[in-house]
């Protein structure tokens, strides 16, 4: 099989589980935006599905990377309305070039680093940020615990002019059961109901390739899918 099919299939497969899982919850799946988490994947594979016009939403966590491929390579130039979201850790120093290329910043977790983007962004760019939440105790994970989080928002609630605060991003714990997850998820989900209830357009990203049905009947809108995606599950190809 072509690679282009492979590609293909992997997308038509997580569509469908993301329509199954919404209905299952008595979702509409059309509130589901998919995204296609391009960190790990091979430019080539990356334009295959651009061209065929499935992915919208891509995630990406290395700004250089980022860089290379959406601002500087012109087999991309033509995609250039596809929103991009960081997803990674954001270093302040690397806040100029996130500001100018990324429509969203789904991974914020201090009030410095959304002070160095709003300096940043082009004049007349609105950006777009989700505050990351942290779901382990975990020193080495990105985000606030969850009451942190909340107090985050309501500082950057009219903090930056620039800055529109729109939802909230976690990464789920590495073996946790079915029950912890659905806990966990759906704490965010209760939290960000309540913090977002008055923002139209807010998003509320749970979910990688291992857990996005879950993240999805718990209210993920957003959903974050890499391997899944861009890994064949077929030898050698
Ligand atoms: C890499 C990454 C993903 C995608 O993970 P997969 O398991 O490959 O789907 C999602 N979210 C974040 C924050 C990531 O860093």
């Amino acid at each position: 099989m072509y690679r282009e099919e492979i590609l293909l299939q992997n997308y038509q497969a997580v569509r469908s589980s993301l329509t199954q899982a919404a209905l299952r919850a008595g979702r509409n799946p059309d509130e589901i935006t998919l995204l296609a988490v391009t960190k790990y994947a091979k430019d080539e594979d990356v334009l295959s599905l651009l061209k065929r016009g499935v992915i919208t939403h891509v995630g990406e966590s290395r700004v250089q990377q980022a860089w290379a491929r959406w601002h500087e390579d012109p087999r991309f130039a033509q995609f250039a309305q596809v929103t991009k979201h960081f997803i990674g850790h954001l270093q302040t120093n690397k806040a100029a070039k996130a500001a100018v290329l990324f429509d969203f910043i789904d991974s914020l977790d201090d009030i410095e680093t959304a002070r160095a983007l709003a300096k940043h962004a082009p004049a007349g760019k609105v950006l777009n940020a989700l505050v990351q939440v942290k779901l382990t105790q975990k020193q080495t994970q990105s985000g606030l615990p969850l009451p942190q989080a909340r107090q985050l928002v309501k500082q950057l609630r009219g903090a930056f002019e620039n800055i529109r605060v729109c939802g909230y991003m976690a990464v789920a714990p590495q073996g946790a059961s079915e029950n912890e997850l659905r806990t966990l998820f759906r704490a965010v989900s209760q939290a960000f109901k309540e913090d977002f209830a008055d923002c139209p357009g807010a998003a509320l990203s749970l979910g990688m390739s291992e857990d996005f049905e879950i993240a999805v009947e718990e209210g993920s809108t957003l959903p974050r899918i890499g391997s899944l995606l861009f890994e064949s599950k077929l030898e050698g190809v």
